[in-house]
């Protein structure tokens, strides 16, 4: 893409009421834009990082046998109704014409559920697991962290239904493992997110939260050092302070953001809604269920709070808007059509650029946009480069770029 066809632009300065840095530099760089407290467009950088996110969520929800709908956002009240959430405060309400309340999704199990009532009823048709990637509307009490608490905020939500717990528990592993495959090809693995043990309600012992260590995360956990994995505040003292996994006293307190979740539901919403299924037997069993949620729009903020430095944005290569930034430095014809064929090839090759091709642009002005948008890999090309048949090309993690032939560019990519 050509930079000079971007509609967006950078800016030096962020709101001044934006607090949080991903919400700071994700709108200086042009990737976020705020229409007002917790509400953000998605622009067209941002799209490229949000569609890569989701194509890995993706292919780890098919990998554990997820089947992907898109469910309604508006939904009647009665199904709140049925699960006692209709009065919660972060609802958003409204209503048809003729009166009839509806609300705007916040989670939906209060769709889901009626739907696989309608097509699953045996026990030969389960388990099933079903997703969605949907905007979710919440009217949160504080939006200070910029895009990782939004009103509206897009989640991937699964949904499982098993015959028995035992069958439940086996494909809850399942996606324990798909999650930690998710938060390591995000560029937040490595010990950046902890599977963490929170309180499972009043059905299961446990559920488990992903939780991305970071000081500006809302959360407090403390993490065991030998299992790499947490335990949040809420059971910290129920757990009298010791690892549910090895009993180790040994833990460390830190700020966290939660980027997922896992929740066993056992019968909470099939009773509510009646869903049962008929077993072997003939009988009526009711079914068990499982939810396992990711914020989307939130792992953009938390990538960006994680990737940084005081320039801009780093992004892991998984998840760049773009491979490569082609930075120009031409300013005589021939040697931008020089720069014109580069920026041709490199796509004819597959490469993902973004093309600064922008006229009467400080050299300086374009490398600090680079390094604030954060493209993995910068490559200039200037009448100087040109002349020797070379190209400099600096990784934004690198400090001081290199001097390599235009012949042996693509060994370097
Ligand atoms: P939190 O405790 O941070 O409010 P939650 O417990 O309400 O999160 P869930 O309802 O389980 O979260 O939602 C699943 C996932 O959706 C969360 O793990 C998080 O990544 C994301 N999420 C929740 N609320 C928001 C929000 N307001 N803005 C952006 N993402 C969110
Ligand atoms: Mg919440």
């Amino acid at each position: 893409m050509r930079q000079s066809q971007l509609f967006t632009k950078t800016q030096k300065h962020a709101p001044k009421d934006e607090v949080s840095k991903n919400a700071q530099l994700l709108i200086r760089a042009g990737f976020i834009d705020k229409l007002f407290a917790g509400v953000y467009s998605i622009l067209p950088l941002g799209l490229r990082v949000f569609y890569k996110i989701e194509q890995i969520v993706r292919e780890e929800m098919n990998a554990i046998g997820g089947q992907e709908v898109l469910l309604p956002a508006l939904c009647p009240i009665e199904n709140y109704q049925k699960t006692k959430k209709e009065d919660l405060d972060i609802l958003f309400h409204t209503k048809m014409n003729n009166g009839q309340d509806l609300v705007l999704g916040m989670s939906h199990e209060e769709v889901i559920t009626p739907l696989l009532q309608k097509y699953v009823s045996s026990y030969k048709q389960l388990p099933q697991a079903v997703y969605q990637f949907q905007t979710k509307f919440r009217n949160e009490l504080r939006a200070k962290s910029g895009i990782m608490r939004g009103r509206e905020f897009t989640m991937k939500d699964m949904y499982s239904f098993h015959t028995s717990q035992e069958n439940h528990d086996a494909f809850y592993k399942k996606a324990e493992d798909a999650y930690a495959r998710i938060f390591e090809r995000l560029g937040l693995g490595n010990g950046k997110t902890l599977k963490t043990y929170a309180s499972g309600g009043s059905f299961s012992k446990y559920s488990h939260e992903y939780q991305t260590i970071t000081d500006v995360g809302e959360d407090l956990i403390y993490t065991c050092k030998g299992c790499k994995v947490a335990i949040n505040k809420e059971i910290i003292e129920e757990l009298k302070r010791e690892c549910p996994e090895c009993g180790s006293n040994v833990l460390e307190e830190k700020k966290a953001i939660e980027v997922g979740n896992i929740f066993k539901l056992a019968t909470k919403f099939s009773d509510a809604f009646n869903y049962t299924y008929t077993d072997e037997q003939g009988k009526e069993q009711p079914v068990i269920m499982g939810c396992y949620g990711i914020g989307i729009t939130r792992a953009i903020g938390t990538i960006v709070e994680t990737h940084h430095d005081d320039k801009g944005i780093i992004w892991p290569e998984s998840v760049a808007p773009f491979q490569v930034h082609l930075v120009s430095l031409c300013q005589e014809d021939s040697d931008v059509e020089k720069a014109n064929a580069l920026y041709e090839e490199l796509q004819a090759k597959g490469i993902e650029v973004l093309y600064d091709d922008r006229e009467g642009v400080r050299a300086g002005a374009k490398f600090a946009d680079s390094d604030l948008i954060g493209i993995p890999t910068r490559l200039v090309v200037s009448k100087k480069t040109l002349e020797n048949e070379t190209i400099e090309i600096k990784k934004r993690t690198q400090e001081e770029p290199v001097i390599v032939n235009q012949s042996d560019l693509m060994t370097h990519l």
